[in-house]
């Protein structure tokens, strides 16, 4: 089902909503309380469980340097695995929220963006009164690292697509694009995937503590370890995608642009964040 919100002028959530679970890698519950934010607020975090802790901002100049996954942090706190999320808000069209931590993480919930969809469709989505800000690209940028890349190049309208390339011949070569009309029915219920010597090495870094064949698709030697939580066929080019939606948003105004990436990780996507942001 898709539903048709107009694009240009700002929202939030009618209600506020509230989450509670793991988090992915820290292995830690914690609740999550999303609240309804009037114009121009933007999409800001704040730890809900240590007293005096600022909110800021979801934009790329309060991103932690982490490789696996996107963290906002400010000072001496830090809230990790945020971007099925920012995924979510971007995908539903959403602009203003404060977002209330108690705990570490984000907690991961059924590995993909749909359980924030759904949230948001039972409490509602208000128009607000101002128009919403796009950044539009006169120029294509990109950035590189390795055989991998993400490039941006002027486009009507905002639109993902991506390559990737996994050694596991059952992950294989995959290719998909999904722009904001088609977010909901392509990726936002795309899970979390790993390959399960991956997911062997994070647990020795202590990493993917959370990790379970409930809430992410685990690929074995010889297929999927729990088939039965496989949505898709190429799932894990799909929750690509979605993973580089919620980095997107790290831009802090609405991305109008075409955004092609090879074998993308969280960093290189910020990477281009944050040249977008520095002036291109
Ligand atoms: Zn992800």
């Amino acid at each position: 089902m898709t539903r048709a919100y107009s694009m240009d002028v700002q929202k939030t959530l009618k209600h506020s909503c509230r989450f509670r679970g793991v988090g992915l890698h820290s292995g830690l519950h914690a609740t999550l309380v999303l609240e309804p934010a009037g114009e121009h607020h933007g999409i800001r975090f704040v730890r809900g469980d240590l007293a005096g802790a600022t909110p800021v901002p979801a934009t790329i100049d309060h991103v932690a340097d982490t490789r696996l996954f996107t963290s906002i942090a400010c000072g001496a706190w830090r809230v990790d695995t945020v971007e099925h999320l920012l995924a979510a808000f971007c995908g539903c069209g959403i602009d203003n929220v404060e977002v209330v931590v108690h705990g570490p993480e984000v907690p991961i919930l059924d590995g993909s963006a749909w359980p924030f969809v759904e949230a948001f469709d039972a409490v509602g989505v208000a128009e607000l009164g101002a128009k919403r800000r796009y950044y539009r690209l006169r120029t294509s940028l990109s950035v590189r690292r390795g055989d991998s890349y993400v490039t941006a190049t002027p486009s009507r309208g905002s639109t993902w697509a991506c390559t990737i390339q996994f050694d596991h011949p059952l992950i294989g070569t995959r290719h998909r694009e999904v722009g904001l009309e088609s977010f909901r029915d392509t990726v936002a219920r795309a899970r979390t995937f790993g390959v399960v010597d991956d997911v062997k090495a994070m647990r020795k870094r202590g990493l993917a503590r959370g990790g379970s064949l409930e809430n992410a698709l685990v690929m074995g030697e010889g297929g999927w370890l729990n088939p039965w939580m496989v949505r898709y066929e190429d799932e894990p080019v799909r929750h690509k995608l979605l993973d580089m939606m919620g980095d997107t948003m790290l831009l802090g105004a609405r991305l109008e642009a075409r955004i092609e990436a090879f074998r993308p990780g969280h960093a290189l996507t910020r990477s281009l964040i944050r040249e977008l942001a520095a002036g291109g």
